[in-house]
């Protein structure tokens, strides 16, 4: 008859009865770890690569086997995920400090984006969508150039200025196919 204090096994996620002591190794001497016989056997196994780890260790250890030591996160990944979703807002050309905006920075890593950051300010730059055709790309740019220039706005500097960012948005989407 099992006596009803009989612990469960210690292993992550075995509910068997831990019938079976495992010392704990050279770290803690006199401690046992409580096992089912399956993984008091497992343990044994492993127990020249558990000496000297301390139970936290141990425990992730065997944690990590229940999932086939497969890594459950990559620091790069996420990393590279947050450092993307940030970037999405940079300013690799300092169009934005140009219109007294808010560059974030040369950005060299968002030339590989689909629709790279230049070319979508460039867009805004026009008031465009990001699905603007060639055609709608031309007519804007007609259209800005004649309401920007200086000799419709008497030599009015605003007007140069925006007269410039309007030139170079249209030579960024020309460079990049988009007209
Ligand atoms: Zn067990």
């Amino acid at each position: 008859m099992r006596k009803p204090t009989c612990p469960v096994c210690q292993w992550p996620g075995c509910n068997q009865p831990g019938t079976h002591r495992a010392p704990k190794g050279r770290m803690a001497e006199g401690e046992y770890w409580q096992y089912c016989i399956d993984h008091v056997r497992a343990y044994n196994q492993s127990y020249n690569y558990f000496a000297g780890m301390s139970d936290s260790a141990v425990y992730a250890y065997q944690k990590d086997a229940l999932t086939g030591h497969r890594p459950t996160w990559r620091m790069g990944t996420r990393e590279e995920g947050g450092a993307k979703a940030t970037d999405g807002r940079s300013d690799p050309f300092g169009f934005g400090a140009e219109m007294g905006g808010h560059a974030s920075g040369f950005q060299p890593r968002e030339e590989t984006r689909p629709i790279r950051t230049a070319e979508r300010q460039a867009l805004e730059m026009l008031g465009l969508e990001m699905s603007a055709t060639p055609a709608e790309i031309k007519a804007r740019f007609k259209e800005l150039v004649k309401k920007h220039h200086p000799d419709v706005n008497g030599g009015d500097t605003s007007a140069e200025e925006r007269l410039r960012n309007v030139i170079q948005a249209h030579s960024t989407l020309k460079k990049a196919g988009f007209c």
